[in-house]
């Protein structure tokens, strides 16, 4: 690559982000990365009326959860900035005066009224899909149609107006995209957009490519619903000269519900019981509480990894990738154009792994306040002997302590299935063997486990006869983690008083 790659996330504070506006950051990020470029984060927030207070706040914070640290941003100064469209809104008009003046863009003086009445008229001739475009132009009322007298006595008094652009009639615009290939689009489809609006802001689109142009940003990588703006895009290149260092487009698929049936919503999350959010988001307004998948006790590393599949495959059966890892991995050349089926089980799965890899200080922390929620207890290198015990069995750290309950409490009731299936006539003599033969040992795991087999052996049965009553015993449960490690951690006393109350009350 030649010119150093500078990428751009540009999100509009309008709403939490939703975890798709996290995998395009996320892909910019590695983008940049993996070509020791620059990752730029850039508030786009030109729409006064749509914003919402605390959204910037909450890409901030989503953000920098998941690493991805901008090099640039409203925080982390640089020398495109400032990095909010608000505070360079002084920088756009003279684009669109420029526009006007090569005759690409025009003033457009039709109040809202005039144009709902004109759509109106349109639908009764059967012509629903009325556009401002290089045929009805002629019959508005705008800079073209009106005398340059006229125009300038509207201007002079202050009287509502928009900048729309001049779309050709009749060409091809066309450009490459980095994951569609070549995109060819006929200009009579696109409509006279507005450009820049009286309010003195420019739209979105305006805005858009100034920033990109002025930041020097090299590759456009962003969401599949951007693409029917990109044609538009590029002749706002053309039309201002920069076509030649306009930047590559990237198109990122969709990604889609579950069951493939269109594009995934905070509604399909609400339905079917996962976030759609990195973080949990308050309305404000409506006091509506979205869950995040923070809050739901997902780690980091666990979000990224499922986001990053979302779209990309390595080409490998590797499916754990910490952030660097996917630096060093990921290319645009493996992105997909189909859009990317959600798998809730699938971001588990991750979080299950990554859970295991965690340290138990690390863990013992998270569960910390569950732990004094409950008042317990607990000496800490008991607490991390029970966290390495149990954590193979945890999707989240709160099921460490569900998983390891019964360390804190004997049980008060025993898994109904087990007690039939496998409690018989001789369970509590054999299981009052196990008690002395126990008694015997130091107790750890490993003694315990030889004279267990000692047992079996003597009484010429195998393990399922006398290891799922033990554990039924002790824990209440059918399964679990190591039985040895159990008795072990409860100990001589414990092991013994919990046998012993499990023959009075199952027998
Ligand atoms: N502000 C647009 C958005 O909210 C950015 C689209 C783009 O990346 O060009 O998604």
């Amino acid at each position: 690559m030649s010119a150093s790659v500078r990428v751009r996330f540009a999100p509009s504070p309008t709403g939490p982000l939703h975890m798709g506006g996290v995998r395009t950051a996320l892909y910019n990020y590695l983008f940049a990365k993996k070509h020791n470029g620059t990752f730029i984060l850039r508030i786009e927030d030109t729409d006064q009326t749509r914003l919402v207070d605390k959204a910037e706040s909450y890409i901030k914070e989503s953000l920098e959860w998941c690493g991805l640290q901008p090099d640039e941003s409203p925080w982390k100064d640089g020398k495109y900035g400032p990095y909010r469209q608000s505070e360079r809104k002084h920088l756009y008009r003279q684009y669109a005066e420029q526009l006007i003046k090569e005759d690409k863009a025009y003033y457009a003086f039709d109040t809202a009224e005039e144009l709902d009445a004109m759509r109106e008229k349109a639908k009764k001739a059967k012509m629903p899909n009325w556009q401002y475009n290089s045929v009805t132009r002629n019959s508005m009322k705008n800079s073209l149609t009106l005398s340059e007298d006229e125009v300038k006595a509207k201007l002079d008094n202050n009287e509502p107006y928009t900048i729309r652009l001049k779309v050709p009639r009749n060409e091809e615009v066309r450009f490459h995209d980095e994951i569609r290939g070549w995109v060819v689009v006929n200009s009579s489809n696109i409509d006279d957009k507005v450009i820049f609006k009286g309010d003195g802001m420019p739209t979105y689109h305006l805005a858009n490519i100034v920033d990109d142009h002025l930041m020097k940003i090299t590759h456009v990588i962003r969401g599949e619903e951007w693409l029917p703006s990109a044609p538009l895009h590029v002749l706002l290149y053309r039309f201002l000269g920069w076509e030649d260092t306009m930047p590559t487009f990237a198109h990122l698929p969709l990604i889609l519900k579950p069951d493939g049936n269109g594009k995934l919503s905070k509604r399909d999350g609400d339905r079917l019981g996962f976030p759609v959010f990195p973080l949990q988001w308050i309305n404000d307004e409506t006091g509506e509480i979205s869950m995040g998948y923070r809050e739901q006790g997902y780690f980091p590393e666990a979000f990224i990894n499922t986001l990053a599949f979302l779209g990309w495959n390595p080409g490998t059966n590797q499916e754990i990738f910490t952030l660097s890892e996917l630096v060093e991995a990921f290319s645009l050349e493996r992105v997909g154009k189909a859009g990317a089926k959600f798998d809730a089980k699938k971001t588990e799965w991750y979080n299950q792994q990554y859970l295991r890899t965690k340290d138990n200080k690390t863990l013992a922390e998270l569960i910390e306040p569950q732990l004094a929620d409950n008042k317990i207890e607990i000496d800490r290198d008991r607490l991390y002997s029970i966290i390495e015990l149990t954590k193979e069995r945890a999707t989240f750290p709160g099921d460490i302590l569900k998983e390891a309950e019964f360390f804190f409490e004997a049980p008060s009731t025993y898994d109904e299935r087990t007690v039939s299936k496998k409690w018989k006539e001789n369970t509590p003599e054999l299981l009052n063997k196990v008690k002395d033969r126990f008694g015997g040992t130091d107790y750890s795991a490993s003694e315990l486990e030889l004279a267990f087999k000692a047992i079996l052996e003597d009484e010429s049965i195998g393990f399922g006869k006398l290891g799922p009553q033990l554990r039924l015993a002790l824990t209440g449960k059918g399964m679990g983690p190591s039985l040895f490690q159990i008795c072990e951690l409860l100990g001589k006393e414990e092991t013994e008083a919990r046998i012993k109350r499990a023959i009075e009350e199952i027998s």
